[in-house]
């Protein structure tokens, strides 16, 4: 992995010197260097200013690495930073033996619903019994969607009226699950295209009735500086307990997830890598990180 990382910044950190110890002078060089690689992966511009105070930081008085030069060893310390700060080893939510209820929070069109019909099928998979709850009014098709999802993957589906009361919800949620049993309820809630203080106020709503045990927020790996934005109201207004990166397959560099990660410190659980039911992975800090780096 290290062998193919930041080869451009490498070349352009070759140029440091052949000390055998970090200088001051060369830290700040590179860090130069490195914020703008991280602006140029959409790191949002506050959170890669503080990365690079802090990896500076640590770095000058450094011995260089081993068979490394100074550029060198100055990328290997930045990658590993970015991988602790990404979570260090890859995360999963909490899972109980029942009573498990996830929700799904996020702007519209970052991948909700298609993420809650990946997470059924996954979890399907390792013998889970999942419910689907369609909570998206706001998206005329949403519920839809999650109903020809709920079919493919062979899980239940309970679709939410439109204005339907939240204690409504949980009383229709309760007695499905009272004829039906399931350990893991995933509620795909509704989004906006943009951050709206109406939608908060019914989505705080909801969550308080469900009393949700995660709380998931879906994140466009595509929306690069907005996504700190978007990570920190959701977080503030609703609270969540985790995140997930989807569009991973696109050709964002994942600065998105650096962002949300930071201004969270909540783990990312998952990436989605396509639009199909199996496109969902385990996040990778590592891998990301070295995405960040180019
Ligand atoms: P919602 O409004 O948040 O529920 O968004 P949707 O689940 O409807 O997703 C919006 C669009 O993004 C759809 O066209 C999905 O197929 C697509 N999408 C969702 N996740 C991924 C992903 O991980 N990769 C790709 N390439 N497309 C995705």
């Amino acid at each position: 992995m290290f062998e193919s990382l930041g080869n451009k910044l490498q070349d352009i950190l070759d140029k440091l010197g052949r000390e055998r110890q970090l200088t001051e002078a060369q830290v700040k060089a590179s860090m130069r260097e490195i914020r703008m690689a991280l602006l140029e992966a959409d790191v949002n511009f506050t959170v890669a200013k503080d990365f690079v105070a802090r990896v500076g930081e640590q770095a000058v008085g450094q011995q260089v690495l081993g068979s490394l030069n100074a550029g060198q060893t100055v990328v290997k310390l930045v990658h590993d930073e970015l991988v602790q700060t990404l979570g260090g080893e890859s995360a999963q939510p909490s899972l109980e033996k029942s009573g498990n209820v996830w929700f799904m929070v996020g702007l519209q069109g970052a991948g909700k619903t298609t993420s809650a019909g990946k997470l059924a099928a996954h979890y399907k998979a390792k013998g889970r019994r999942v419910l689907l709850v369609a909570a998206d009014t706001q998206r005329p098709a949403a519920r839809d969607q999650l109903e020809v999802l709920s079919k493919q993957v062979g899980v239940p589906v309970l679709k939410v009226a439109d204005a339907e009361a939240p204690s409504e919800t949980r009383r229709r949620i309760e007695e499905h699950l009272a004829r039906d049993p399931r350990d893991l309820v995933i509620v795909d809630t509704a989004g906006r295209l943009q951050i709206d203080e109406v939608l908060m106020d019914q989505l705080a709503a909801l969550k308080a009735e469900l009393a949700p045990t995660e709380t998931l927020l879906v994140v466009d790996a595509m929306t690069g500086q907005e996504a700190l934005n978007v990570a920190q109201t959701f977080d503030a207004r609703i609270g969540v307990s985790g995140l997930i990166m989807t569009k991973m397959d696109g050709d964002a560099r994942g600065g998105a997830a650096l962002s949300a990660r930071t201004v969270t410190g909540k783990p990312i659980y998952f990436a989605g890598t396509s639009e199909k039911i199996s496109g969902l992975e385990p996040f990778y800090p590592d891998r990301v990180a070295g995405r960040i780096l180019g």
